[in-house]
């Protein structure tokens, strides 16, 4: 039989499992080969059958997805495991999230041991068209325990997707928008339009919102050529770590440590930064401390740059000169 002779739905299944210069070599072949390479449906089998990938944003071509996903060899933007979760997947978990949204224990217990998650906060095991409802450590037990295994954990109660082959966070900085655009789609599915599902996901974008202000804002360098604000030190450990966990930050900023004393609340000129003992601070731009105060309130005083210009404050200012800020 002539290639010629077969079907463009044939020739498109066929084209869909070449690599990127034999199918630019099949659009040469002849106008109808041409034709069938020109339509985004080839592009589409392409990136599944060779990457495994089966999502892209709704605005662009599944070619332009393919192209973007060449130059990501080792899956840092553009996760394939995540295409083994779909909406059919979750839909029977629906009912189990929003039993851990509103904080009934019934039926939320880890497939494996038994134990009840809901206080620990459940997890999702999705690997290859299954999903199990485990606690945390079942769930890299059971990933563990077949080498080759593609996993993905959901855990619900912060809406965060981790991939074990990826190493990493589904959907947040570091991955493609099309990646992010199918975790909020999968988690949209999951949330199920309740009002507590809507809150989490918006504490969720909190989260990483802050995660990058937090990077980016505390203890810099840079941040000492302008007007700067102190925070005490293990306010900010304790946001650093919750963020880290995928929570937002717990209020107020607790500023009360650096005061002298009670009765005094001028900054005690002992004060250090870095160090987790109370009376530590860390630096941070003005953004960030109008943003924190405002959405975590404030106890005890403000403290900035302009506080420790006094003859008392010479050690505490050389203290900050000598930190190996970056
Ligand atoms: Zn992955
Ligand atoms: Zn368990």
């Amino acid at each position: 039989m002539n290639a010629l002779e077969l079907g463009n739905e044939l020739l498109t299944c066929i084209a869909g499992h070449l690599a990127l210069k034999d199918l630019a070599e099949f659009g040469t072949v002849c106008r109808r080969f041409h034709s069938i390479i020109q339509d985004d449906t080839v592009w589409r089998e392409a990136l599944a059958n060779q990457y495994g990938i089966r999502y892209k944003l709704p605005h662009q071509s599944w070619r332009d997805t393919y192209l973007k996903k060449e130059q990501d060899p080792h899956d840092n933007r553009l996760c394939p495991h995540l295409s083994n979760v779909d909406s059919a997947a979750l839909a029977p978990y629906v009912k189990k999230y929003q039993a851990v949204l509103n904080w009934l224990p019934k039926n939320v217990n880890c497939a494996t041991c038994g134990m009840n998650e809901y206080e620990r906060g459940a997890c999702l095991y999705v690997w290859e068209g299954n999903v199990r409802l485990r606690c945390r450590d079942c769930s890299y037990r059971f990933h563990n325990a077949e080498p080759g295994r593609q996993g993905i954990l959901i855990r619900i109660n912060v809406l965060q997707l981790f991939c074990f082959n990826c190493s990493r966070l589904l959907g947040e900085t570091r991955g493609d928008e099309s990646e992010a655009y199918y975790v909020n789609h999968l988690l949209e599915i999951l949330t199920n339009g309740s009002e507590l599902g809507r809150e989490a996901l918006r504490q969720k974008q909190q989260c990483m919102d802050e995660r990058i202000m937090q990077r980016e804002l505390v203890d810099r360098l840079y941040i000492l050529n302008q007007p700067y604000f102190l925070v005490e030190r293990v306010w900010l450990c304790s946001w650093f770590l919750r963020l880290c966990d995928g929570k937002i930050g717990q209020g107020p900023v607790n500023n009360l440590p650096l005061a002298i004393s009670e009765e005094d609340d001028t900054l005690d000129p002992s004060a250090r930064p870095k160090g987790n003992f109370v009376g530590g601070f860390g630096i941070i731009t003005p953004e960030l401390w109008y943003y924190l105060t405002d959405t975590y309130g404030l106890v005890g005083s403000t403290y900035t740059s302009d506080d420790i210009q006094g003859a008392e404050y010479d050690d505490l200012r050389q203290a900050i000169i000598d930190w190996r800020l970056i």
